[in-house]
């Protein structure tokens, strides 16, 4: 067994309806706290899902900010134009309230607004110092798992991204309301839905930090995502499907903050950095070309994960490896996704320079369990077209 070690946040909330007491949550356990800043997107901000929340908080006298600018891959200017949002207003807990990228921007005004350290010096592993206002997460995806990672992903340049990660990154408070969640369109729903099962099978199979716990994270999250991703997709509103997906994207958020994603994650970085496909979609289109190219590696894992995604199959490992392929496969086509790379606008002569910048994902590759080279990495996205 690896030796290993295992963050989490100190204290998780999921139920339906418990955004709603967000005030009474934070008069509970920050009661010297008066001026709150939620951090969200425009999207987001018009679908009227904030203003129970808002609404919670006055409750409470508490005062209300609101930064509404993040976008999707959020470029470094919005981050610092929101840590200085932020010092102007004099906030005292930032709440996250978004999907993956309003809780990014969340964690970095959280650690930004309190310390005079500059974020081009916390780009890395380990390196921000001091301490951060409190934060707490609410996710409006199921997908992410970012309410309970340490990580945060910056744009940095026309397509290139850089991460913060850091203990300091963790939450206090992660706070899962499927009732946030009905507004998702089913292709969204499933998208991100898929890139949560990527996070929970990228952390079974990775090289060095798998571990028991781990393990039981991506068992579990892999179970309630795989049966419920499709109810969540045809029927919305089933809140008990919803809150079901939340808790299985925060699972495989535990498990891949500590057992981390590999070349799933890697290959799927620079379809979003260059093509602008959203991330989980990124994901699901080499996720089965990527598994394949693993699978001489790594059928025992995924065999042992087929038990969940494809219970039908028997034989031997790496026939059941296979059909787990299949089966994740299938479920792209069912939710109605986009499944080749050709359909999000990538053409042949995009490959060289495709594969190119997924080699730049060290971080990633590193926990592969088959070390994949620029040749291999331009037959998978050759294969994914
Ligand atoms: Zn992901």
């Amino acid at each position: 067994m690896n030796d290993f070690e295992f963050r989490t946040v100190p204290s998780l909330i999921s139920q339906t309806g418990a955004a709603t007491r967000l005030g009474k949550i934070i008069r509970q356990e920050f009661p010297a706290i008066s001026h709150v800043l939620l951090v969200t997107d425009a999207g987001f901000l018009r679908t009227g899902l904030v203003q129970p929340v808002i609404d919670s908080l006055e409750t409470e006298q508490l005062k209300v900010s609101i930064f509404s600018d993040v976008i999707a891959d959020p470029p470094e200017a919005i981050v610092l134009q929101a840590v200085a949002n932020a010092r102007d207003l004099q906030v005292e807990l930032v709440v996250g309230l978004g999907g993956g990228s309003s809780m990014d921007v969340a964690k970095l005004i959280a650690i930004l607004a309190g310390s005079d350290q500059s974020l081009a010096t916390m780009y890395g592993i380990g390196n921000v110092k001091g301490k951060r206002l409190p934060l707490i997460q609410i996710p409006t995806t199921a997908g992410t798992g970012s309410e309970v990672t340490p990580i945060s992903i910056v744009t940095t340049g026309a397509t290139t991204k850089m991460g913060v990660v850091a203990p300091q990154l963790y939450a206090d408070i992660a706070i899962l309301d499927a009732q946030l969640t009905t507004g998702l369109p089913a292709k969204v729903t499933a998208a991100t839905g898929i890139d949560a099962m990527v996070h929970a099978i990228e952390a079974y199979t990775t090289k060095h930090k798998k571990n028991p716990l781990s393990d039981m994270l991506a068992v579990q999250a892999l179970k309630l995502l795989w049966n419920n991703i499709d109810e969540a997709c045809s029927n919305g509103s089933n809140l008990a499907a919803r809150q079901a997906m939340l808790l299985g994207a925060m699972l495989a958020g535990q498990s891949f903050a500590n057992a981390p994603c590999a070349a799933v994650h890697a290959l799927a970085y620079p379809v979003g950095g260059i093509f602008h496909v959203p991330h989980g979609l990124s994901n699901s289109l080499v996720l089965p070309h990527v598994l394949r190219f693993n699978a001489s590696h790594a059928a025992e894992l995924y065999a042992e994960l087929a038990a969940i995604i494809a219970p039908e199959a028997t034989g031997t490992a790496e026939q059941r490896c296979h059909a787990m392929i299949k089966a994740m496969e299938d479920l792209a086509v069912r939710v109605g996704i986009e499944t080749r790379l050709s359909q999000v606008g990538i053409t042949e002569k995009d490959l060289d320079q495709l594969a190119s910048d997924a080699m730049l994902q060290t971080r990633l590759l590193g926990n592969n369990p088959r070390e994949v080279t620029k040749e291999d990495a331009r037959a998978i996205y050759a294969a994914a077209l």
